[in-house]
């Protein structure tokens, strides 16, 4: 059996509650990712993947946790999917194995413990092309329908995601964590995360630090790419840096820093912008779970905190002015750079120019409309330059999920035509690829074309 009992498992038992997956009625594969099935030796298992057939080997659970949801403290768990184990490869690199929509939960609340098909769907398609684009994330393995029906404002047919995390270990599993005194889970939780994340730390204040290493440059790639999680609340925010729970999360179109997508997000908290800002709260939060493991002493302890967490801009920055320079196809930093990089942020932004495709069109002997005497500025600290095409090829996309095409093929998915679904994911499969004939996916909707929206859809 390639997936082996959690070792999740052996940490305090208030932190999960073992539930099998609830079983469905009609399970059909609808899309198995094969290449990563291969690369954890998983084979196509509709009966397992559906929560059918758990091997007797296996003791699935829910895990605990609580979040800081818009800013409000909130108890929450897995309400509607359980870690069914871990899989393995050689070198020991580990992954959890969840089933999401797998049925209720002790930490359901009000829901009803199940997914529909287009947001699985959704999960799938656009975490395979953050894979693609190199950033950091949990993977899909497959999306298995369930033959039922699930309420939402309408009838809707159900599903059950497979994802594959690096671990599911949140910034809200610690704030869960962090509930008991004295404070015996917490600790057991943080030697769990540095064994698994970071096996060469040796406090947790060193373990914070990588906490914050990897978020800081999991929100710089996020920028780069334009793409706006929608709903970073910490208990969607994952220790190990990668980016995980695909909600109402999209890309960015015209560059505008305050471009949110989420209906729900009224306020544009989650929007493009505020990512970099809000992603420091939520590792303060992080900060305020951890204390009572940085030092016994409270002011010594909160001193270790604040000191790891006002290194956080800087760190963010360095970060995010090196994929910057990157796209422009500058292989160091100079003074100057910054100016550089916001001088075409703000054209961009004024001219209401296309993110991906301004960035995809730049070149040293063809100025762009609008851009005229930017680009002169660009040329100049160009000079001395080498490999500037190569390496602003390898970091500005010809393509991202475009999110008329990505809605039209999830909604012929929902009708049971999947070809469309095929073609988008294949196409994003490869997005570096300037050879490749994106067709409509590389155009920018018309300016006037109605702002696009998402829901939870949950
Ligand atoms: P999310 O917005 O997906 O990050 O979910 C927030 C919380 O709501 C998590 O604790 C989920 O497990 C829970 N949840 C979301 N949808 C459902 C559902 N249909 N049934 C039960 N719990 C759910
Ligand atoms: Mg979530």
């Amino acid at each position: 059996m390639p997936i082996s009992q959690q070792t999740y498992l052996n940490l305090p038992p208030e932190l999960y509650q073992l539930q099998e997956p609830q079983p469905v009625s009609d399970p059909k594969m609808v899309i198995w990712n094969h290449s990563l099935g291969e690369e954890w030796g998983l084979g196509e298992d509709v009966a397992l993947f559906a929560g059918n057939a758990v091997p007797a080997s296996l003791t699935p659970l829910a895990q605990a946790y609580a979040g800081h949801q818009f800013g409000h403290f909130t108890m929450l768990g897995d309400g509607r999917a359980v870690l069914l184990g871990e899989a393995e490869k050689g070198g020991g690199e580990r992954v959890d194995v969840q089933l999401k929509g797998s049925g209720r939960t002790r930490y359901s609340r009000g829901g009803d413990g199940r997914a529909a098909l287009e947001p699985m769907l959704r999960e799938y398609l656009i975490s395979e092309a953050m894979h693609a684009l190199g950033i950091p994330t949990t993977r899909s393995l497959c999306v298995v329908s369930t033959g039922e029906k699930v309420y939402r404002e309408e009838v809707l047919p159900g599903a059950i995601l497979t994802r594959l995390a690096s671990s599911h270990l949140r910034v809200g599993t610690f704030e869960f964590a962090a509930g008991f005194r004295p404070p015996e889970e917490l600790s057991a939780l943080l030697r769990y995360a540095m064994d698994r994340h970071d096996p060469a730390c040796e406090t947790g204040a060193d373990f914070f630090q990588g906490v914050i290493d990897r978020q800081a440059s999991l929100v710089a790639k996020w920028m780069a790419v334009g793409f706006v999680h929608g709903v970073m609340n910490t208990d969607n925010v994952a220790i190990s840096g990668e980016t995980i729970d695909y909600g109402p999360c999209a890309f960015m179109d015209r560059y505008d820093p305050e471009t949110v997508f989420s209906s729900i997000d009224q306020q544009g908290r989650y929007a493009y912008g505020n990512q970099p800002q809000i992603t420091h709260w939520n590792l303060a939060v992080l900060a305020s779970a951890l204390l009572p493991l940085f030092d016994e002493e409270e002011e010594a302890a909160e001193a270790i905190a604040r000191e790891c967490l006002d290194r956080f801009p800087q760190i963010f920055r360095a970060v995010w002015q090196k994929e910057m320079n990157e796209k422009l196809g500058l292989s160091s930093l100079q003074v100057g750079d910054d100016q550089l990089v916001g001088d075409l942020l703000n054209r961009m932004h004024e001219g209401q120019m296309d993110y991906t495709n301004t960035f995809r069109d730049l070149h040293p002997e063809h100025p762009l409309t609008g851009l005229e005497d930017w680009h002169q500025e660009w040329v100049k600290r160009l000079a001395g330059e080498e490999g500037v095409m190569g390496r602003m090829q390898a970091h500005n996309p010809a393509v991202i999920p475009r999110n008329q095409q990505v809605e039209a093929a999830l909604h012929a998915a929902g009708e049971g035509e999947m070809s469309h679904f095929h073609s988008l994911l294949d196409l994003l499969k490869d997005p570096y690829n300037r050879k490749q004939d994106f067709g409509e996916l590389a155009v920018t909707p018309p300016k006037d074309a109605p702002a696009y929206k998402t829901f939870c859809g949950t």
